[in-house]
């Protein structure tokens, strides 16, 4: 009798990958790929519902004043006193709402639903590597929210600009390991924003420009946003599993009502639109021509500059909390590396550390660093790029080099290389010193320990140090290997003849057992001729 042949297992997650990457192939071309493929949650998990995570809303704590975060800022953060101080009242401003509302809700959900507030996203305006993302990752580090930093170019690249954009939302509740209620009170930093109007330009606009500002501007009021990207397979693939096993599937959102949004950019058009504005509208104002976005200047930008320069009127007036970061010069520059607690100097006073070089700097060698770094014209990330070309060579030679001290005076920022030099040879110099010495105390632990004296000549030290170089041993290693036998062959020859006292030349060192047998044997035969000296 014929048997039905006995229904197909459901794959495994791999196999079932394999398929869904073939299918995908074939229609779709080499352009899809699936990424790691989840293996459904184990069977335990299946009768347990997880809390919802709105539950646990009343967890997010605040409880700073914005002379709390400045005094923070300060730690790290040189200059930009006026930005630290806006930013801290907006970002006090911001989480005490988000706490009140979040108790209303609680309360009087109606009274909740009623309360107006407009939110305080901020725009920071100033060139790179100033400040501008060094103060909100800090920001967030205090208030320990997760923090998320993405370009705007990036968004109209790539054409499919909503599903990019909620992605940053998505991506706050990676940085809050997964915890959903934390990351609706994230803060979402978005670079460059400068790039997505087109300046002067009010009829041909780009669209792509204009359809990040709509989907950003959709996040900034208030929106759900699913957990599980639309688009990305895996994730739908891991809640059609949930699907089959509970026969529903948990539709998770994220609100972005609490989510603070910081854009900022350099709008190096703005203070030439806006001086000449001013410059027009109040003589006197300022005669000479702008080189940079001030404080001062800044106070004069209205939201119609904004306007001007490329931005949708809805969006601007979204970002109320407006501020400029300074430019930095060798001054700041030097004030960073010397006073920031996150200063370079302690990431290059690790690294020479690692190598058992203990670094320090000259006030005048950071004077004149911060000079080229400044003429970088990069911010504070000239001197990631000065350091660099700096110290490459120096961390290259001097590792292993013997050297422990490294003093960075003007002379070696003004002369890197010939300084350089001399250190290495200095390096080495100081190194066959240490070398001696260690050969020394090698040969005092042996008497100590076997009651002989060994004495090594001034040649017998310069072979040792020369062979402990050339095959990168360690003296002790050095002489315990080539010395081994000694112990038991000198105690003989004492016992033959009552020496204790060995002065050892260098062809002990080149042939340590010839020697020892050849004073073994001595002392045997007195009358035969020896290599080691009486
Ligand atoms: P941007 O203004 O382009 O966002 P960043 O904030 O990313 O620049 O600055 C780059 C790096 O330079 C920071 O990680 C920090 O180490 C340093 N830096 C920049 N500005 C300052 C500053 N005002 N005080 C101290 N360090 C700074």
């Amino acid at each position: 009798m014929e048997q039905n042949p006995p229904p197909p297992t459901f794959p495994s997650p791999e196999e079932l990958k394999t398929k869904i990457s073939e299918f995908m192939k074939q229609n779709f071309g080499d352009h899809v790929s699936v990424a790691a493929f989840p293996a459904p949650e184990p069977a335990e998990a299946e009768t347990e519902e997880k809390p919802e995570p709105a539950a646990k809303a009343h967890d997010f704590e605040f409880n700073f004043l914005p002379r709390d975060i400045k005094a923070h800022l300060d730690r790290f953060v040189i200059k930009q006193d006026e930005a630290k101080k806006v930013l801290s009242i907006a970002v006090c401003d911001h989480y005490n709402h988000a706490k009140y509302l979040d108790q209303l809700e609680r309360d009087n959900p109606k009274a909740a639903d009623q309360l107006e507030y407009a939110k305080q996203n901020v725009i920071l305006v100033g060139p790179t590597g100033v400040g501008k993302t060094y103060l909100i990752k800090h920001i967030a580090d205090l208030i320990k929210v997760p923090f998320v930093k993405a370009d705007a170019t990036k968004f109209s690249e790539t054409g499919y600009v909503g599903g990019d954009v909620e992605d940053l939302v998505r991506e706050l509740v990676h940085k809050a390991n997964g915890d959903l209620n934390l990351a609706q009170f994230g803060i979402i930093y978005i670079d460059e924003i400068d790039k997505i109007a087109s300046a002067g330009n009010l009829i041909g606009r780009d669209v792509s420009g204009r359809g990040v500002q709509t989907t950003l501007l959709k996040l900034m009021e208030e929106t759900e946003v699913p957990v599980r990207s639309m688009n990305d397979l895996q994730a739908q693939l891991q809640a059609a599993f949930e699907f089959q096993r509970k026969g529903k599937a948990k539709r998770e959102t994220i609100n972005t009502r609490h989510i603070l949004f910081v854009v900022s950019g350099a709008f190096e058009k703005l203070k030439e639109q806006v001086a000449r504005r001013v410059r027009q509208g109040q003589i006197g104002f300022r005669a000479d021509p702008v080189q940079v976005m001030d404080n001062e200047l800044f106070q004069h930008v209205t939201t119609q500059d904004f306007v001007e320069y490329g931005f949708e009127p809805e969006f601007i007036g979204r970002l109320p909390v407006r501020v400029v970061c300074l430019d930095l010069d060798a001054e700041d520059l030097f004030k960073i590396m010397k006073f920031s607690e996150g200063s370079l100097l302690r990431q290059y006073e690790r690294a020479f550390r690692a190598y058992g070089i203990e670094i320090s700097f000259d006030d005048e060698a950071l004077r004149l660093i911060a000079e080229a770094a400044a003429s970088e014209k990069t911010g504070a990330r000239g001197l990631l790029t000065v350091f660099e070309k700096l110290f490459r060579d120096y961390k290259y030679h001097l590792a292993g080099s013997g050297l422990s001290q490294l003093r960075v005076t003007a002379e070696l920022v003004r002369e890197p290389k010939r300084v350089l030099d001399r250190l290495m040879a200095e390096g080495e110099k100081h190194e066959a010193r240490m070398l001696e010495d260690a050969a020394r105390q090698w040969a005092a632990a042996f008497a100590k320990a076997h009651g002989i004296e060994i004495v090594f000549d001034d040649a017998a030290v310069r072979r040792l140090v020369e062979r402990a170089h050339s095959e990168r041993m360690t003296m002790t290693d050095l002489c315990a290997h080539l010395f081994k036998d000694y112990q038991f062959g000198l105690n003989l020859v004492k016992k033959n003849t009552g020496r204790s006292n060995f002065v050892l030349g260098a062809d002990a060192v080149d042939g340590p057992d010839r020697c020892l047998s050849e004073l073994v044997v001595q002392s045997y035969y007195p009358g035969s001729p020896s290599m080691a000296k009486p």
